[in-house]
């Protein structure tokens, strides 16, 4: 038997799952999960686990049955690829043939001194609970800083401020409109709500130091009962540990068919993987499709093709609260009610289909 080892039940890593369990894994491939949580949590949704507007079990899927796959829980503290082993902590080493490492993503803090240590994370799903713990046993009055106004700084403030208008939130951004990424039109739409929500935006802030309690924009003091971190992402340091070419994201660079360039048994998927587009769940499911294509062929003993067409992703969607909404579909922008109603359609085939 061969043994394909997946590390990490994200979405890329379910993806790999649901396209192959069904139909489509020959009889002598089985397939080993690792991951340190029992479940498959909907990552898309932890700004409002964050701010207490969904429970806890609503983020979660659980890993699908199959009688050739075995799931292992534990924490991967290392892949020796030399060797073809991964091992964790407090539990046995698992031995692949086949590998592909959807470990995530996880905060990147660009230096600034006490941004690791003082603020609080989104990133994962234990410290989503952590923030959820802190937010919602603040008193009323209590300072909110977010820093970081992209989809997953937006969409915290505004779930925090629908449920928690005592609050004092402010959104720290760099860029002179919140989310620069997206059109101006979108921005100002979202700057828009914030106004009318109560949502404190601080554009073009540049923050040098974290303090306990204390944030410093431009080396100037500010008081918050909690801060968030949500200004920016790197790849989980088990792949930025690794050997080969990263991008500034710490993710590996990989050839057209999404394996290390020195060794053609280990994958990437999703937001470890350096890829021409920004990390998205979308595009670690993209990208898991090609990665199973390129086994399938292997184990039928036929070539893979030589290179894949661009993975076409379909938009963005944020959310403001539970009734607004803005996005990209199709190149055109859209925002109000429609927006939201699309996102939960979205969240609920995608665990119509995984559930
Ligand atoms: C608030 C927020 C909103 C977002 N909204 C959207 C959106 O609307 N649309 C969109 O497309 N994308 C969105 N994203 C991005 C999306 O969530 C990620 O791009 C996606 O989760 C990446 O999938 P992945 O498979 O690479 O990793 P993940 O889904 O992060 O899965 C990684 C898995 O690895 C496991 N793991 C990590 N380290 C270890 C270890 N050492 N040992 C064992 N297991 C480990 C984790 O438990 C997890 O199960 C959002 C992200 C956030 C934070």
């Amino acid at each position: 038997m061969k043994n394909l080892v997946i590390l990490g039940g994200g979405y890329g890593g379910m993806k790999i799952l649901s396209e192959l369990l069904p139909t489509h894994l020959p009889e002598d491939v089985t397939i080993t999960l690792v991951d340190r949580v029992p479940y498959h949590c909907l990552k898309t949704e932890y700004y409002a686990l964050a701010a207490g507007t969904i429970s806890d079990k609503e983020v979660r899927v659980a890993f699908p049955e199959h009688p050739r796959l075995k799931v292992v829980y534990g924490e991967v503290n290392g892949i020796h690829t030399s060797e073809k082993k991964i091992t964790l902590k407090d539990a046995e080493p698992v031995v692949y043939d086949d590998l592909i490492i959807g470990l995530g993503c996880e905060d990147k803090y660009h230096d600034v001194p006490g941004a690791d240590q003082f603020t609080y994370s989104i990133q994962s799903i234990e410290k989503s609970r952590l923030t959820y713990s802190v937010l919602n046993n603040l008193g009323p009055g209590s300072v909110v800083c977010i820093v970081g106004a992209g989809l997953s700084g937006v969409e915290l403030a505004s779930e925090l401020s629908e449920s928690r208008d005592d609050l004092h939130i402010k959104l720290f951004d760099r860029g002179k409109h919140i989310l620069s990424a997206f059109p101006e039109r979108l921005s100002k739409y979202v700057e828009n709500w914030f106004v009318r929500n109560n949502v404190e935006i601080i554009n073009s802030s540049n923050i040098t130091k974290v303090e306990e309690n204390v944030l410093y924009n431009h080396d100037e003091p500010i008081h918050c009962d909690v801060i968030v971190w949500t200004a920016g992402i790197q790849a989980n340091k088990i792949v930025r540990n690794m050997d080969g070419e990263k991008d500034g994201m710490g993710r590996l660079v990989l050839t057209p068919l999404h394996h290390l360039p020195n060794d053609e048994h280990v994958f990437i998927v999703g937001d470890c993987a350096s890829l021409p587009h920004a990390p998205s769940a979308q595009l670690a499911e993209g990208q898991a499709e090609q990665i199973v294509e390129v086994l399938k062929r292997r184990w039928k003993g036929e070539e893979p093709p030589t290179s894949f067409p661009k993975i076409k992703l379909k938009g963005i969607l944020g959310s403001l609260g539970k009734k607004h909404g803005f996005g990209m579909m199709a190149d055109r922008a859209i925002t109000g009610r429609v927006a939201r109603l699309l996102k939960s359609g979205i969240l609920w085939m995608y665990k119509f289909h995984n559930g």
